[in-house]
């Protein structure tokens, strides 16, 4: 007699794996010492030499670039699901975070995720509240959620955990091995861009410097504020169970990004600066995406929902 097998339940996987001593080193170097390093490096050079006004171009156009993807590609799209979109598209929004150097998109993606599980809550990842609400306990804490998390986390997101659905994307695959190469071209795009703009190799370098390695630095501390500034200081309109907050300033470096607080109440929203003056370019680039039927199935902020939400309301 046969005894019928019951349907395997699906391994549970872990939420975090160990970081090993090598990864910890690199993300000491490329996500802390760096980015510090060049901004430091950056205020004597345009000081001394100045910056014209083709590495200003290159340089703002190489941030828009990153920070767009990350907004609208990293986070939006692939960590938040707030529209599908046409595969070029799509590849061109991953390719866009890729350039502010800030991880592959999985890994980003997993990290980001694990946040909002547990937001300003045991198991988040970068929460500024983590050591307490006194003065020097919160300013510990903001440096925690800035960059320190970075070395001292001796644990990272799972990513078969967090993100099997980018892990079965063979897109977001071939994205993720061919990563190191990504962030080549992120320095080797604005050292082209200025060559041949110049015609000279001074003009390949400065275009390096500002467009590239400056450029990636700065990224890098506009990205952090979200997680550092926008869930401590500010307003708070809406009703959520952690302390995200909107704070215009990084909204405005960000692009949409420091509109924090509705964003943690409908994550999967595709707007995040949802009330009146506040500017969401990167909704808006999203709603054109739309009109040009490269984006579809957006996730727009629902009236009622909002009206239901808001603390003045009660
Ligand atoms: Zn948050
Ligand atoms: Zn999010």
């Amino acid at each position: 007699m046969t005894v019928p097998r019951r349907p395997e339940a699906p391994e549970p996987t872990a939420e975090t794996v160990a970081i090993t001593s090598g990864r910890r080193a690199v993300y000491l170097v490329v996500l802390v010492l760096l980015p510090g390093l060049l901004l430091a490096l950056a205020v004597p050079a345009a000081w001394g030499w100045g910056i014209g006004p083709r590495d200003v171009v290159i340089a703002a156009v190489m941030y828009l670039i990153s920070i767009f993807g990350i907004a609208i590609g990293y986070h939006r799209l692939f960590t938040h699901r707030a529209f599908k979109c046409r595969r070029p598209l799509r590849i061109v929004l991953m390719l866009a975070g890729g350039m502010a150097v800030e991880g592959p998109v999985t890994l980003w993606t997993a990290e980001h995720r694990r946040h909002h599980k547990y937001a300003d809550r045991e198991g988040d990842p970068h929460s500024p509240w983590r050591y307490g609400e006194s003065g020097p306990a919160l300013l510990r804490g903001m440096a925690h959620a800035h960059v320190s998390w970075f070395y001292t986390a001796r644990r990272r997101s799972n990513l078969r955990h967090w993100v099997p659905d980018l892990m079965a994307d063979p897109d977001v695959r071939r994205f993720d091995a061919a990563y190191p190469f990504v962030v080549v071209l992120s320095f080797a795009l604005p050292t082209l861009a200025g060559g041949l703009w110049s015609m000279s190799w001074a003009g390949a370098w400065t275009a390096l410097f500002w467009g590239g390695l400056v450029r990636y630095a700065v990224v890098h501390h506009v990205t952090w504020s979200v997680n550092s500034i926008a869930h401590t200081l500010g307003d708070r309109p809406f009703r959520t169970r952690d302390r995200s907050s909107n704070v215009r300033w990084v909204a405005l470096l960000t692009l949409g990004e420091g509109w924090h607080n509705w964003h943690h109440v409908e994550p999967t929203c595709a707007r995040h600066g949802v009330l009146k003056g506040q500017l969401d370019p990167s909704a808006r680039l999203i709603h054109w995406f739309e009109q040009a039927n490269w984006a579809y199935d957006v996730h727009w902020p629902d009236p009622d929902r909002l009206a239901a939400r808001r603390r003045d309301r009660m």
